[in-house]
């Protein structure tokens, strides 16, 4: 069983002393465990924020524990009546090729409604993270203007396209002109902003003259302060993420802009996805027959080898992909 263990906590970007791969013994199951054989691993930003020593949403990883990740897989064996061999699930089954576990937190996929690596990304939790920010936390009603950044991910892809099925006109950014012309071409946006050539603040006020009412931000920093130049009274500002930060080995400076918030009467709000774990079946449907209907056009970039994992998951940072990063196992 071929696993990647945390042995160093890294300052900015993780480096070759951060992981190590080692290889054990497959696991025995005891009383209702299953055993999965992992397929393919979700790489997520917030695995970066998992591996720093301090308080947030979820406890850290522990230096010597495999890393978390989630996953989806096969059930190769099982001792568990809810599940039987030949499942496939997704779960926080780690970086690593098997999961033994009692089965909570795990649930049931179709590889005929979907390929599997769909459900690391548009019908699974980056999809909930749009589905749920968008429409819930950003309350986003027909018609209005949205913008995003990380525009060209897993959950800014999805954003976007979920708020044209809600007739909103959607501008995204995202870097470099390829990415950009992905989005409009392929995904219906109506403008796209690629903020490592263009000046982002300008770019804003031209495509959105009439402002902007959801500003649904994965990247923070400098991209987040343009935004606020731009919103509109009662706007709500998502903060989804802040990938721009995610690294940083300063403390990162405040938004200079805030008093937008308070001119505008608008609302900024954090927000995680766990906490609508009780609504997960809902948005799974919902984006399921989105994709089913070709509303949504899922997308992946997937690597192989658990052996790669480090250099594949530094990808999210140096956006060298588009859509959800996958690694097959
Ligand atoms: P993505 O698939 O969007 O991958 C990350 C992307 O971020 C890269 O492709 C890159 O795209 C962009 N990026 C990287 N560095 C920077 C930077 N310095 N400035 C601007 N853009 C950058 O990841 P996800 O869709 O999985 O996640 C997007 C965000 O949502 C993250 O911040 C993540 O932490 C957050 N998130 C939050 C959840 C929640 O519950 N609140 C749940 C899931 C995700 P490019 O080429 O365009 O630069």
């Amino acid at each position: 069983n071929k696993q990647q263990i945390l042995r160093n906590r890294p300052h900015g970007l993780p480096d070759e002393n951060t992981w190590e791969l080692i290889e054990t013994e497959t696991p025995t199951i005891g009383e209702n465990e299953i055993l999965v054989k992992n397929k393919y691993i979700s790489l997520d930003p917030a695995m970066r924020g998992w591996m720093n020593d301090a308080k947030s949403y979820l406890p850290p990883v522990q230096i010597d524990d495999v890393m978390r990740a989630l996953t989806v897989g096969e059930v190769v064996e099982s001792k568990n009546d809810k599940f039987k061999k030949g499942d496939f699930v997704c779960g926080t089954g780690g970086v690593q090729e098997y999961t033994a576990t009692d089965g909570r937190g795990f649930y049931k996929v179709d590889p005929n409604l979907a390929p599997l690596e769909t459900y690391t990304g548009t019908i699974g939790m980056p999809g909930l993270t749009a589905y749920f920010g968008l429409l819930e936390v950003g309350a986003l009603k027909e018609g209005e203007t949205v913008l995003v950044s990380g525009a060209a991910g897993a959950v800014g892809s999805v954003v976007g396209q979920i708020a044209k099925i809600k007739n909103c006109k959607v501008v995204g950014i995202a870097g470099g002109a390829e990415k950009c012309a992905y989005l409009v071409d392929e995904l219906g946006f109506d403008h796209a902003i690629d903020y490592k050539n263009e000046k982002v603040v300008h770019k804003i006020h031209e495509y959105c003259p009439d402002g902007v009412d959801v500003y649904f931000d994965n990247v923070g920093g400098e991209i987040l302060d343009a935004a606020l130049t731009a919103i509109n009274k009662n706007a709500r500002v998502v903060i989804c993420g802040a990938i721009s930060q995610y690294n940083a080995t300063e403390k990162p400076k405040g938004p200079a802009n805030y008093l937008s918030l308070l001119v505008n009467r608008a609302r900024m709000e954090g927000f995680i996805i766990i906490d609508y774990a009780k609504r997960y079946q809902e948005g799974l449907s919902q984006m399921g027959q989105w994709v089913a209907e070709g509303k949504i056009k899922p997308k992946e970039t997937v690597f192989e080898g658990i052996e790669n994992f480090r250099e594949i998951f530094l990808k999210l940072f140096s956006g060298d992909k588009k859509g959800k990063l996958v690694l097959k196992v």
